[in-house]
């Protein structure tokens, strides 16, 4: 294949040049000198990202491993956790927390909506012993897209006057979709590296609350290894990371928030996730017309998160739509995540699209325009005009 290939999977994403470039040199001393250095500027960078004045932990570990620290620093073996879910990934945290002791009350939104806050006010209200200890959240559920409004979550919280820790997962959503850590009143973040962030996997973070970092002193379930407190406090280099840092991924870190904090900004990073975002709905909203059975997965438009979307393409039209785009055009899309089991028949019906991180105009109107291609070249019944659609939508938000 030709050209550059384009991997539009939610994560890995695309690794910007300079990130790869900034990665592709000698390993440094680890005992003093510039990546001591570096580190601090990243650390005070990385709060930047979940807009927090607070604390941040750095794991060398993917986004299981974000879950899994945030849990063991948050809960002893028999407390009781309130876990919100909305697709897979809410699920998957859950699990995670039952695995290690932790009694998990589960909130089950389905696979194609947010969460309701009132059934979460109504969930800590008859706590009335205050025995949950954190409601866990997914920001966007990588696998639905259903995005939760985290502000008014807080309220649901608030409501019930209610002392449990929030803990949101936003693996899926930093660096694309606003998060505010600190105004929005969320004491622990999950990300990890090879999303929005721009980065290989390899690198999970968590942002801690001072509430959390008390609250934590009392968590049984934490380990030499996932305290975060060693972490969060770094009286030694070596603490940041429980052992040798993450040498190249922290050049590469360092490059990629420079790219995002200095040169583009978060805010005008945000702003270009939605109208990406936007530009793919309105290619599937001209897709969808009858009798295609083309449809997202998320109703609202202001219940989608904005780095990934998901869609159905029936009768086997996804996966189909999948593999012509591989075969023929360098675009890979993502499976359907957790909307059918892969034996089922329908597990063919979905894909995602991915948008998120180091993507711009022309790799997701190019994606979209090979996918209208692909549906022309497999005969797949679609409405007319995606393309079209999705050009107006990027040049009117501009
Ligand atoms: C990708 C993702 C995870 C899991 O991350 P891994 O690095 O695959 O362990 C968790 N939560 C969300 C919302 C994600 O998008």
């Amino acid at each position: 294949m030709t050209g550059r290939p384009y991997l539009a999977i939610p994560g890995p994403s695309p690794v910007p040049d300079r990130v790869l470039n900034a990665m592709h040199r000698a390993s440094p001393n680890i005992y003093e000198g510039e990546i001591v250095e570096m580190t601090r500027g990243v650390v005070a960078d990385l709060k930047r990202v979940a807009c927090t004045d607070q604390h941040v932990a750095i794991y060398i570990a993917n986004g299981h491993g974000a879950w899994e620290a945030a849990a063991a620093n948050m809960f002893s073996r028999g407390d009781k956790a309130l876990v919100v879910a909305t697709g897979r990934f809410g699920i998957g945290w859950g699990e995670t927390l039952r695995a290690l002791g932790v009694e998990v009350a589960l909130l089950d939104f389905g696979k194609s909506a947010p969460a309701d806050p009132q059934r979460i006010t109504d969930a800590l209200r008859k706590d009335t012993a205050h025995q949950i200890k954190a409601v866990l959240v997914t920001h966007v559920d990588t696998a639905s897209t259903a995005r939760n409004d985290l502000r008014a979550i807080r309220a649901a919280i608030d409501a019930a006057a209610h002392p449990a820790l929030y803990a949101v997962d936003a693996v899926a959503t930093l660096g694309c979709d606003p998060l505010q850590m600190d105004d929005w009143g969320i004491d622990v973040v999950v990300g990890a590296s090879q999303k929005g962030l721009m980065l290989p996997p390899g690198l999970a973070f968590v942002w801690v609350s001072d509430k959390a970092l008390a609250a934590s002193q009392s968590a049984d379930l934490s380990t030499p290894y996932w305290n975060w407190r060693p972490r969060v406090v770094g009286a030694q280099f070596y603490q940041y990371f429980g052992g040798t840092a993450p040498t190249h991924h922290i050049f590469g870190l360092r490059e990629a928030l420079t790219m995002l904090l200095e040169e583009e900004g978060l805010d005008a990073a945000w702003h270009r996730h939605g109208r990406l975002a936007r530009s793919v709905w309105a290619a599937f909203d001209a897709w969808a017309g009858e009798p295609s059975g083309i449809g997202l997965n998320i109703v609202e438009p202001a219940h989608r998160g904005h780095s990934v979307t998901a869609a159905r393409i029936p009768q086997g039209g996804a996966t189909r739509l999948r593999r012509w785009l591989e075969a023929e055009a360098g675009v890979t899309l993502g499976i359907g995540l957790g909307m059918a089991l892969p034996a089922e028949p329908a597990y063919d019906d979905f894909l995602r699209v991915a948008h998120m991180g180091h993507v711009n105009a022309h790799m997701t109107l190019g994606a979209l325009a090979s996918m209208e291609a692909g549906m022309q070249a497999l005969g797949i019944p679609h409405g007319a005009g995606g393309v079209d659609a999705a050009a107006r939508a990027f040049s009117a938000a501009s």
